[in-house]
């Protein structure tokens, strides 16, 4: 047992996993996270689940990166050798110092930058760090590499649904914030397994449910939160638009629409009343595979709960997002709220649960090649101008390549003024995240520099060039905003190891040996020295981020910064009050400001004040299930781990749980392929195949193999599709064709 006697310190933090954000107390001793407890934040009152909980000791684990890497010369790029990840990095890499790794990381991208113009090289960043992190990130690649190529695995999550948002109601981000299903008199799960993936959020959807709430769970597969529902929709997978319309075409042909809402705050009503006039539910019913009579039913309550509760609210994952019409799916649930007024008020609106516990802060922040920080364009002349003022820098007016468009431009022929040479990736693992993983390990090798920061040797790591060994979240002070539009200071609780170093600090050498000149982060330790435990370069960036002078410099001079870039969005979110009140709601406009839970209550943010409806028709999957490839793949995560796996394969809780990869489906597709639970499957795709053992889980629908994409030994998205939604450029990982066979080498 941990007592408060028994450790040297108690830290509090934040949860580095997802997007619910839970806050949370480290207990350290001898420099040692020792146990954890959830604390009273706004999202979690106390409660964690079991990564919160349990997922920390990867901070301390054995394969920690500790010192720069360089690639041994000769040693080829080989993705076909990515063994695994006890594979021994000394026959490919040799320890550098600081000084030398930086040198020539810098070095040859600045080279290629000159060589081959702005154009030759990308950035990644990540969900992963914090708010300065990723602010600082795309701020090198915007003014030092010197276009809008960066981005992050937000292109991989709800890119299609921020997409619509922005189109829809003017804000990528949620309209009410989770805490409001005890509100609400019905919600609309959908797309979503919020028990595996946002488990303290479903928590409370279950608590609202006990109180009366109904809560209606549509999705291919029927999971946890199904046992807690009032309906449950099983749709047919790929047929979201087709049950949408339905709902839309119900409320309509009804007369359960707010026509006052229509009246003054939506535009475009008529065209989506023509558009949904074909989509009965008696026309869809065949299609989507739930009765009539029941999608009648729900859209009746939806519209109009029949409890004490009259709102109702939607919250949606990757099931919507995740398709070559994402973006469509995203319009029709923006549009089945504005037609029922179903928004703008406590206990309704749109919740997309975002997933990682910093993609909505990077976003924010500007990690993404269309938009500066705050969502706005690159190519707006005066948000150009503005940033050029304030940054000090010449920019490209030029929307940057999304994720999956990156890894195409690597292998572009060498005509191409636009060949992407060199990346710099910080804290992603794009060698297993990104779809049709061939391609894209290929594509990384084949990058003439490749540098990742990281702090253990990822998928990605093995095929760099140089690798620079960074910090884990409890190593480090900084701020994450969560789903809830929250923004939360985590505090730094223990000394990294070895000579890995900040995050921002890295960075900031990245961008001076590229000739720009920031001072954010104390130079800290001589070049090529190794830090001892506590060296000053992380004590630069905790010890300032503990500071309560009001004399910026470090973490906190980069997010009074970022915060002066968002103009009103955080601007009574100051470092200060971040330090007295850890988690303050945005948007948050000056001190007494106590942060908009709800938004929308007046007026949307588009130009005209408006919600815009916007019609959607149903486009098929890319890729269909045929003789060939009979089954469909669905990708997604699992309760004990983290998408790539990379952190919470290395809890040691969490992998006992969990510790190895495996295929659910369902009794009926078992007892037709001569299967038992526990057999050894091998499941391919046009692109790729894996092996592994098969689960029975009769919430997968039949027809459908569902694979966790966060086992390295069997990566799920060797398989996936590389087709992009046309708006969002999400690529399309919740549906493409396998075939299924008995047995496999695994
Ligand atoms: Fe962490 Fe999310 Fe679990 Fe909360 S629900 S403890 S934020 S993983």
């Amino acid at each position: 047992q941990i007592g408060s006697q028994a450790v040297d310190k108690k830290v509090d933090s934040v949860c580095p996993f997802c997007g619910v954000g839970c806050l949370l107390t480290y207990n350290v001793k001898d420099n040692t996270i020792v146990s954890v407890d959830g604390r009273d934040g706004p999202a979690n009152h106390g409660r964690l689940c079991v990564k919160g909980r349990f997922g920390f000791d990867y901070a301390h684990h054995e394969q920690r990166l500790t010192t720069p890497l360089i690639r041994k010369p000769g040693v080829p790029k080989d993705p076909a050798a990515l063994t695994g990840r006890s594979g021994d990095w000394r026959a490919v890499f040799r320890e550098a110092t600081w000084d030398e790794a930086l040198t020539l990381a810098a070095g040859k991208l600045k080279d290629l930058r000159d060589g081959h113009g702005k154009k030759a090289l990308a950035g990644f960043g990540s969900a992963k760090g914090s708010n300065e992190e990723a602010y600082l990130f795309q701020k090198l690649v915007r003014t030092g590499f010197g276009s809008n190529n960066v981005d992050h695995c937000t292109r991989l999550c709800h890119a299609s649904s921020v997409a619509a948002l922005l189109e829809g109601v003017g804000s990528g981000a949620v309209s009410n914030q989770v805490s409001d299903v005890a509100l609400a008199g019905l919600i609309l799960v959908i797309g979503s397994n919020p028990t595996a993936n946002h488990p303290v959020a479903a928590t409370w959807m279950k608590n609202a449910a006990k109180n009366g709430t109904k809560i209606v769970l549509a999705d291919p597969r029927v999971t946890d939160l199904g046992k807690h529902a009032w309906r449950t929709l099983q749709f047919k997978a790929d047929t979201d638009v087709a049950m949408l319309n339905a709902l839309i075409h119900t409320v309509i042909e009804e007369g359960l629409v707010d026509e006052e809402f229509i009246r003054t705050r939506a535009s475009n009503f008529e065209a989506l009343r023509d558009n949904v006039k074909g989509y009965s539910p008696e026309a869809m019913a065949p299609i989507c595979g739930i009765p009539a009579q029941t999608l009648r039913e729900v859209a009746r309550e939806y519209a109009r709960p029949s409890g004490t509760r009259k709102g109702a609210m939607i919250l949606w994952g990757m099931g919507i997002s995740q398709h070559v019409h994402g973006t469509d799916n995203a319009r029709c649930l923006i549009a089945l709220a504005s037609v029922t007024g179903q928004i703008g008020k406590p206990g309704t609106g749109l919740h997309p649960l975002r997933g990682q516990n910093n993609v909505q802060g990077a976003s924010d922040a500007g990690l993404i090649p269309m938009m500066f920080p705050n969502y706005q364009l690159v190519s707006d002349r005066a948000a150009h101008q503005w940033f050029e003022n304030f940054w000090g820098q010449p920019l490209d007016d030029q929307p940057g390549y999304t994720v999956v468009e990156i890894m195409h431009k690597v292998l572009a022929p060498e005509s191409d003024p636009h060949k992407i040479r060199g990346m710099y990736i910080m804290g992603e693992n794009p060698a297993m995240s990104d779809p049709d993983l061939n391609h894209a390990r290929h594509a990384l090798a084949s990058l003439e520099h490749l540098v990742v920061q990281d702090i253990f040797m990822t998928e990605t790591a093995w095929l760099a060039d140089v690798v620079l060994p960074a910090t884990a979240w409890p190593e480090k002070t900084g701020t994450v905003s969560n789903t809830d539009r929250m923004v939360q200071l985590g505090r730094q609780a223990i000394e990294p190891p070895g000579d890995a170093r900040p995050d921002l600090w890295i960075i900031q050498q990245i961008a001076n040996r590229m000739g720009l000149n920031w001072n954010y982060v104390d130079a800290g330790p001589p070049p090529g020295a190794v830090a001892p435990s506590g060296g000053s370069a992380a004590h630069a960036v905790a010890s300032v981020g503990a500071s309560s002078s009001g004399e910026h410099s470090g973490v906190a001079a980069v997010y009074e910064e970022m915060r002066q870039a968002m103009h009103a969005a955080i601007s009574g979110i100051t470092w200060e009050r971040l330090q007295r009140e850890s988690s303050v709601t945005y948007p948050c406009q000056g001190a007494d400001d106590p942060g908009q839970p709800t938004v929308f209550i007046d007026r949307f943010d588009t130009p005209d004040g408006r919600v815009k409806l916007v019609p959607a028709d149903i486009i098929p999957a890319n890729e269909r299930p045929d003789a060939d490839y009979p089954f469909v793949l669905i990708t997604g995560r699992q309760l004990e781990h983290w998408h790539t796996g990379s952190m919470t394969r290395r809890a040691s809780v969490l992998d006992a749980i969990e510790p190895m990869a495996t295929a659910s489906m369902c009794g009926a597709d078992l007892t037709a392929l001569r299967l038992q639970a526990g057999d050894v499957i091998t499941v391919q795709s046009r692109r790729g195949a894996v092996a592994l053992h098969v689960r029975r889980d009769d919430g997968t629908p039949q027809g459908a193999v569902f694979i966790p994409f966060a086992y390295y030994e069997a990566a799920a998205n060797l398989m996936t599709n590389a087709a992009l939604d046309p708006v969002g450029k999400i690529p399309e990982f919740k549906y493409c064709a396998v075939a299924v066979r008995r047995g496999g080498d695994v």
